[in-house]
């Protein structure tokens, strides 16, 4: 395998790729190599392809949100070869301050393929092999790319949890709302808001079972939510990626309330008073990649208690990657996960 060529997609510099041929990766003692069935795109690839992301060393071929098969593995991990899997995005030391505190994600010699490492915008990927996970028979490839996602979801439902009997406004339509408004459900929220400015994602959400859309270029969501705090959100989240929808998210969200940030929205400042926080008493949690949650997220996904097909709107090969890039930077409508077949 170590002369053989492979088709990726590398970010040269900020704002500048190519499709070109690299060499396959080798693995190390601990690594296995995969052979990539689907990775989709997610916005926080358009923000690292574009520069927006902070501490990003350049050439790297992203991807992070992918499945596939083990194709070579070390001695003592010969059983994986031939198995269909998905991988933890960790790659941590499990000794520093943080790994021994849990914090995995913050672990101070981090590695996540896709952001710091090469990851899966290319025909093979090499992860540790103890951050792989077989994918159940039945669950299909193609689903299986939002498990990555859909652990970020359930990860930030640990960090938040909903209780039953509360309401829950999503500011974004994206993957990552459209996963957390079904996972909120399942945990017991009585109601679900989703907020974006595309009729198309919104008709999903709705078909996914949120029980109510706001289009943002028609309603205003910050009048439509808050005009009765009886009814407000008790928990909201910014999965829209961009810094107003979190000031939004901190006025809409009831007295008492919590607010999760999980949309990534990368340098974008905006001015914030500190006592907004304390008049209303509002507790704000960021999210990072999941600690955890990854088995709980191949369940649901297989057992099609949260459904991702329907946001799986696009797939294409590898190489037509530039046009997907640019779906995605137009902000096609209806887009939300195009996925690529290397
Ligand atoms: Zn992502
Ligand atoms: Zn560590």
């Amino acid at each position: 395998m170590t002369s053989e060529k492979m088709t990726a997609v590398v970010v040269t510099a900020p704002g500048q790729f190519e499709i070109r041929d690299v060499a396959v990766p080798v693995p190390g003692p601990d690594d296995v190599l995969i052979r990539v069935h689907h990775s989709s795109i997610c916005g926080s690839d358009l923000r690292l392809i574009k520069g927006s992301m902070e501490d990003i060393n350049f050439p790297l071929i992203p991807g992070h949100e992918w499945s596939g098969e083990v194709v070579e593995a070390p001695e003592r991990y010969q059983h994986l070869v031939g198995q269909l899997v998905v991988s933890d995005i960790l790659q941590s030391c499990d000794s520093c301050r943080f790994c021994l505190r849990g914090y995995r994600n913050l672990c101070d010699g981090l590695d996540e393929p896709g952001i710091s490492v090469n990851g899966a915008f290319a025909e093979y990927i090499i992860v540790r092999a103890r951050n792989v996970y077989s994918l159940p028979i039945g669950l299909p490839t193609l689903n299986a790319c939002m498990v990555e996602p859909l652990s970020v979801v359930l990860y930030a439902l640990e960090l938040l949890p909903v209780n039953c009997g509360e309401r829950v406004a999503i500011f974004g339509g994206g993957g990552i709302g459209q996963l957390l408004a079904q996972a909120v459900k399942i945990a017991g929220a009585s109601k679900v808001v989703i907020i974006d400015h595309h009729d198309e994602r919104l008709s999903i959400a709705k078909k996914l079972g949120a029980d109510e859309v706001i289009n943002s270029l028609r309603t205003d969501p910050v009048l439509a939510l808050s005009g009765d705090s009886e009814l407000g959100p008790d928990l909201v989240f910014d999965a829209a990626g961009n810094a107003e929808a979190f000031l939004s998210s901190l006025e809409v969200v009831n007295s008492g309330g919590r607010v999760g940030v999980i949309g990534y929205s990368g340098r974008q400042e905006i001015s914030i008073r500190p006592t907004t926080f304390m008049r209303k008493l509002i507790q704000v949690q960021g999210v990072l990649s999941p600690t955890s949650s990854w088995t709980k997220a191949i369940d649901l996904i297989s057992r099609q208690e949260v459904k991702v097909g329907p946001l799986l709107t696009h797939q294409m090969p590898l190489k037509k990657f530039p046009m997907a890039f640019k779906m995605m930077s137009d902000r096609a409508e209806g887009i939300i996960r195009p996925v690529l077949q290397p």
